[in-house]
């Protein structure tokens, strides 16, 4: 079924009319906040609040727009609750350093940390049918999800899709990072998340992104865009087109179509308000996702190991800008951790036991932790020639499809019965 999506041109986050304003009128083609909530319903607002940064960083939510959102929530006649479940960190220290808390206070909403969970099973789910959820979810009667615009080191791109990993509190995500350390799996796992979850609505904040080694250590960039839906794989896919992102790399986006969760193809997704192309940018800087080796290499499991750790970039703490706060250590899913800011230089990543999820990048608060490619990476281009493979592999699936179709095309109709 086709979806619609609002683009909306929003240039700053200052002035708090023009905010309201451009809110409203992503809106209007769902009926405005009263076409998503009734009067006296309890709505919960997950913004990304990963980690307790200034919101010019552009890792957060901005307040500005989480501002906006309880305005128009309690316009509706309904109380918002403001939560998340930062990987490291609690959620009020995130709320407090990020701005948002401030603005909770303010507009009277309440700050919900998802410390307590409850159960929540859908038996079409891919990858855990049962999942430990934050318990204000049962409570609430609807969920408004408000990303942030980001790229990410490990899954190419955030969004509204991603951002309901955060339902999953604290350090219970590391475990699936642990248990779920192929990429398509933990997509899978994000999708199941959704399904369980509902969200309403999706209010995108892309006014000021995030390009680069995202999701934490890359750099702010303006895009001036609120991007709005009810169908979170649609407002995603739109955000991959701003920036130039195919949905083909992006494991999300690829876990979506294979659930049939939401609409993937731009061709099928009704734009209004702002034009696309007015909100591209084609030089904006992503993150290319190591390719699925593993997919198109039947070998042994201690030869994939080794090759991951060859195809994917490893951690390195740079000792100039490390301010010794161990968020890497306590955020790492291994058991021992395998990164140890303390530990003597050259012995602080234990490269045998990294899995490479990278939450040691997203929840350092000062960018110091590196991203290096390998020797041999930097050598040979592995990750280029398994990328190539990939690609190769791809193209031989099609046509030989394409083969077999032909075949079938040819083949006289049997009428014999
Ligand atoms: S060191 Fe970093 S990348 Fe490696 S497993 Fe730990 S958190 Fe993940
Ligand atoms: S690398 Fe970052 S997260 Fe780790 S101790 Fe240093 S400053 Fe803290």
């Amino acid at each position: 079924m086709p979806a619609t999506v609002s683009l909306i041109r929003l240039d700053g986050y200052d002035d708090d009319a023009a905010v309201l304003a451009a809110l409203r009128q992503a809106l209007a083609p769902f009926g405005g906040m009263g076409g998503i909530v009734r009067p006296g319903q309890k709505v919960l607002l997950k913004p990304n609040l990963v980690a307790p940064s200034h919101p010019d960083l552009a890792v957060t939510t901005h307040p500005a727009i989480l501002r906006a959102v309880i305005r128009l929530v309690k316009e509706a006649g309904a109380t918002a609750l403001v939560g998340d479940g930062p990987g490291v960190g609690d959620t009020r220290s995130a709320a407090k350093g990020s701005g948002l808390l401030d603005v909770i206070k303010a507009e009277g909403a309440l700050l919900a940390d998802f410390n307590d969970t409850e159960v929540y099973e859908n038996q079409d789910n891919r990858i855990a049918r049962r999942l430990h959820l934050t318990s204000h979810l049962r409570q609430a009667d609807v969920l408004i999800t408000l990303p942030k615009l980001k790229t990410h080191v490990q899954m190419a791109y955030t969004g509204a899709l991603k951002n309901q990993f955060g339902l999953i509190p604290g350090s219970a995500k590391g475990q699936f990072h642990f248990r779920l350390q192929n990429r398509d799996h933990l997509a899978d796992l994000m999708i199941d998340i959704n399904r369980l979850a509902q969200p309403a609505l999706a209010i995108m904040d892309a006014v000021v992104a995030m390009e680069g080694p995202g999701p934490s250590g890359g750099t702010p960039r303006h895009l001036g865009a609120l991007v709005v839906g009810t169908d979170l794989t649609a407002v995603d896919t739109v955000c991959c087109a701003m920036i130039g992102l195919s949905t083909k790399d992006v494991p999300i986006a690829l876990a979506a179509q294979r659930a049939g969760f939401g609409v993937v193809d731009l061709d099928d997704i009704t734009i209004v308000g702002g034009n696309l192309d007015d909100f591209r940018k084609g030089d904006f800087v992503l993150v290319k996702a190591p390719g699925n080796i593993m997919r198109i290499l039947p070998l042994p499991g201690s030869m994939l190991r080794w090759l991951r750790r060859e195809l994917t970039p490893r951690p390195e703490i740079n000792p100039d800008r490390c301010i010794h706060c161990r968020r890497c250590e306590h955020g790492c899913p291994v058991r021992p951790p395998a990164i140890l800011p303390l530990a003597e230089p050259g012995r602080q990543v234990n490269d045998r036991t990294c899995i490479r999820c990278y939450c040691c990048h997203e929840f350092c608060p000062v960018k110091a932790i590196d991203l290096k490619r390998s020797r041999l990476e930097r050598l040979f281009h592995l990750n280029a020639i398994a990328n190539a493979g990939a690609r190769l592999v791809g193209k031989l699936v099609s046509w030989w499809d394409f083969r077999r179709w032909l075949r079938s095309r040819a083949k006289p109709h049997d009428n014999s019965e």
